[in-house]
């Protein structure tokens, strides 16, 4: 049954355009399970947007957007020739393939045509990227002639520190190598919007161009209204066994069935709000159902999350309800807390056609 993602889509078009208006050379990001969204969806919405490029996660995500978006597809994980889906878009036109080895490179280079390729620095993340005698290799390979240069790609940690003396300090090196001018382009990532005013200033040879997911497509959460379907409502007394487990109702109440499960990435432990040690320490204390193995669930009723009353099935979820809360009647829908970057919705429900 249905677990549904409604969208103010007023609301939601207004916050991506604002993103969009404070950063030009945006480029939207559609990986993964598209933030919730699905990546086709995000495709389109990233040409009603007018962006020239669209990053993607993977080469196998690329059937999904490419017919959905006209202009350029950027790959964010690295090309490597083993993988048959970067074999089979190696000379792609619209394809930029982010390169961080010199074995790549030069099987890229030496190959037949011309592919388009983002040079990528390792950063402190320490994932994937060329360091700094590689990228001067990398620079040389390059200019060889087989290769479309089309920028240097910086993927820094996550938002929140301030990565502006890492980026200097790995932009001076670019420079170093010549291929600052010759790219013309900065790929970067999380980067706060006065951080790229200010490398925009220091570095004006150089275009920077922000690759963003989380703050576009999820930065206006009010917008979004994930719910879940009442499918079945049991009343219980104290001490009624039920179910898989041959767990006991804890007091009298309702076992409450709710669309969600794990195949929608609905897990067992609350999403979002970790209680952290402090207070599991003190429901522990209190002897709360949660330090009996009664796990909050991220489904909404009367304004508080309530207990899983057993781990969550595939596609559905068992919830406990006290005596004194309501039953939401069968065919309700109620709110749901999610992750949208783990959560496979049903539906996604705008709220108008726009
Ligand atoms: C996923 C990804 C992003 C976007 O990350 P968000 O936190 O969702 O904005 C940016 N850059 C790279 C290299 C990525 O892989």
């Amino acid at each position: 049954m249905t677990l549904s993602l409604y969208v103010d889509g007023d609301r939601w078009r207004a916050h991506l355009r604002r993103v969009l208006a404070g950063q030009p050379g945006l480029v939207p990001v559609a990986k993964g399970n598209g933030y919730g969204f699905g990546n086709g969806r995000l495709a389109r919405r990233a040409g009603w947007l007018g962006v020239d490029t669209l990053a993607v996660g993977t080469y196998d995500e690329i059937d999904d957007v490419a017919g959905r978006f006209d202009g350029d597809l950027l790959v964010l994980s690295p090309w490597r020739p083993f993988h048959p889906g970067a074999q089979q878009h190696r000379e792609d036109p619209r394809v930029l393939h982010t390169v961080g080895r010199l074995e790549d490179l030069a099987d890229l280079a030496d190959g037949p045509g011309r592919p388009r390729v983002v040079l990528e620095r390792a950063t402190s993340m320490q994932r994937h990227g060329f360091d700094g005698d590689e990228l001067r290799e990398a620079a040389r390979v390059s200019g060889r002639g087989g290769l479309r240069l089309e920028g240097v790609a910086l993927h820094l940690p996550l938002p929140g520190t301030s990565h502006l003396t890492e980026v200097h300090r790995l932009l001076a090196e670019v420079a170093d190598t010549g291929l600052g001018p010759r790219t013309g382009t900065a790929w970067v990532s999380h980067l706060g919007a006065e951080e790229l005013d200010a490398l925009a200033g220091s570095w004006p040879d150089l275009r920077f161009r922000q690759r963003v997911g989380t703050a576009l497509w999820l930065g206006d959460l009010r917008a979004l209204h994930p719910r879940a379907t009442v499918l079945d409502s049991h009343p219980v007394s104290r001490g009624d066994a039920y179910v898989y487990r041959g767990r006991t109702a804890p007091r009298d109440g309702t076992l409450l069935v709710v669309s969600g499960g794990t195949a929608h990435g609905i897990a067992l432990e609350a999403p979002t709000g970790d209680p952290g040690m402090r207070a599991k320490a003190v429901s522990l204390a209190k002897g709360g159902l949660d330090a009996a193995g009664w796990v909050r669930s991220p489904y909404v009723v009367e304004g508080k999350h309530r207990l899983f009353a057993e781990p969550p099935h595939m596609q559905a979820s068992m919830l406990f309800l006290p005596a004194r809360v309501h039953p939401p009647p069968v065919g309700e829908e109620i709110p749901v807390r999610v992750r949208y970057t783990t959560t496979s919705f049903d539906r996604v429900v705008f709220s108008d056609p726009g």
